[in-house]
């Protein structure tokens, strides 16, 4: 049977004091026998706090019997929030609560949580984890985390009559906080303590079978958003099959891309098979556009003209822009992709760089399409010199830089082939890596020089178009793909 006392002390040992203000989050169950109850532990906070400090508690998602008793008190004061209320008891209680439904997010500024880390106040854990851990709710919103939604709206009654209102930023369904736990736990107090089990900025206790964290509000938000802003994603699950933190990711990368120059797209082959795999499989990376290279197998070339039709029209239904179709030989006549490019309304066709380039330029120009060429089985050398020629013609051809076509014949794609000779020409970079022998490699991961080239279009502002290469196939999901992108991206 755990009494009053044994709280009282254990609180102290956490370093709670007369004078100050904590939200407490808690699981009565958690203690084992408690003498008198939920009572007897809001007693014990009372008797630590004096009526000089404030004991606050969230009135909202899973609520339990010390919540019931502090919202019951004859001293309660309740903050007027239809989402994300408190009730507090204690000499700062009336200013913590004070219009918390006038803040303009749910749980950031003039909100009883950010006043009470302002205050000094703590954050209380008392047998349950980070997850209901509301605070941590505060520096998402204050991250305005691109993956935040905007609530329905709520009608209420407030002292100046009845209001509507929704809050934009309002934290979302699954998120993982339980691994912020170690770094609050680790993190060296101020005074610099050493590293240990008590060490860091968040204490730990144990009452009954609790175990009781406690950390300063102000210490948790500035660690947290350290966290946030070195990665978003910071509180997003790993779990694959975890659909709500899939989507929130997407959300993530889709608010990354939209602030790069470049314009990503994926190839159709690598994203998927069949049209509805490569619709959801994009949607899950955050990812607006497809070059149409392969489906179900079949180069885009060699598509009967309906069949092209119909595939282009079902990726735009799915929410996906054609980016462009490319294909893997120019065959006997570049006229007649060219011309069913324009007939399903796609603006831009690649084709390998060969011997009838002048003739593809042409149609394109017939048409009113962008023409792209990439590299295959020349070398930087005859490429350039190709390029050039046509351009002493009087042609203005775009070219589509595929550093695992150089690779393979043995160059240095950046060092020798980008910076020497092609970058004047370059309108799209293939994302993808392979081994000097062909050997197809996760990017970075090969002798493509892949990071150095996204690195210099990235510093050059570059407006083209980064294409994640059908070469990636073998890889991982188009999802963990794009996982290592960004993963480039946020290390240059
Ligand atoms: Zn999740």
């Amino acid at each position: 049977m755990i009494q009053q006392a044994e709280i009282e002390k254990e609180l102290k040992t956490a370093g709670l004091k007369k004078g100050d203000t904590v939200i407490l989050h808690s699981s009565l169950a958690s203690l084992g026998q408690v003498a008198g109850g939920a009572e007897t532990v809001v007693n014990a906070f009372l008797r630590v706090l004096n009526p000089t400090g404030t004991l606050v508690v969230p009135t909202f998602g899973a609520l339990g019997a010390i919540t019931d008793v502090v919202k019951a008190h004859p001293k309660a004061v309740q903050s007027l929030h239809p989402l994300a209320g408190v009730a507090a008891i204690g000499a700062k209680a009336k200013a913590i609560c004070r219009d918390h439904w006038q803040a303009e997010l749910a749980h950031e500024k003039d909100t009883p949580y950010m006043r009470l880390a302002e205050l000094g106040g703590y954050v209380c854990l008392l047998g349950v984890d980070q997850d209901r851990n509301t605070m941590l709710h505060s520096v998402e919103e204050v991250l305005r985390l691109p993956y935040l939604k905007t609530t329905a709206a709520k009608t209420f009654d407030t002292p100046g009559g009845k209001v509507t209102k929704a809050w934009p930023f309002f934290p979302g369904p699954h998120r993982d906080f339980i691994g912020l736990d170690r770094m609050f736990r680790e993190s060296l107090p101020a005074s610099g303590g050493a590293l240990g089990d008590q060490g860091g900025k968040m204490k730990i206790v144990r009452i009954g079978h609790a175990v009781v964290r406690l950390i300063k509000g102000k210490d948790l938000i500035a660690l947290a958003l350290e966290a946030g802003r070195q990665d978003p994603a910071f509180v997003l699950c790993a779990n694959p099959n975890c659909a709500d933190c899939v989507a929130q990711r997407a959300d993530l990368w889709r608010a990354r891309f939209a602030g790069e120059s470049f314009c990503l797209a994926a190839s159709t082959h690598l994203a998927g098979r069949y049209v509805p795999e490569i619709i959801e499989q994009c949607a899950r990376a955050g990812i607006h556009g497809v070059e149409l290279d392969v489906l179900e197998g079949e180069p885009v070339e060699l598509m009967a003209a309906d069949k092209l039709m119909a595939t282009v029209a079902a990726l735009r239904e799915g929410k996906l822009e054609v980016t462009a179709l490319r294909a893997r030989a120019v065959g006997a006549k570049p006229s007649v992709l060219i011309e069913r490019a324009r007939g399903c309304g796609v603006t831009r066709v690649v084709l390998p760089l060969a011997e009838r380039a002048e003739e593809a330029l042409a149609a394109a120009k017939d048409q009113g399409l962008a023409l792209s060429f990439y590299n295959t089985m020349f070398d930087s050398e005859q490429t350039s010199a190709m390029l050039l020629r046509l351009k002493d013609k009087g042609w203005n051809p775009g070219f589509t830089f595929s550093a695992t076509g150089f690779a393979r014949l043995g160059e240095k794609p950046f060092l020798g082939s980008y910076k020497k000779k092609l970058r004047r020409f370059v309108d799209q970079l293939d994302v993808e890596d392979c081994l000097f022998d062909g050997t197809p490699q996760p990017i970075a991961h090969g002798n493509a020089e892949i990071k150095e080239l996204i690195s210099i279009l990235q510093c050059a502002s570059f407006e083209g178009r980064l294409v994640l290469g059908a070469g990636n196939r073998g890889f991982g999901s188009l999802h963990e793909i794009v996982g290592r992108f960004v993963g480039l991206l946020d290390a240059m």
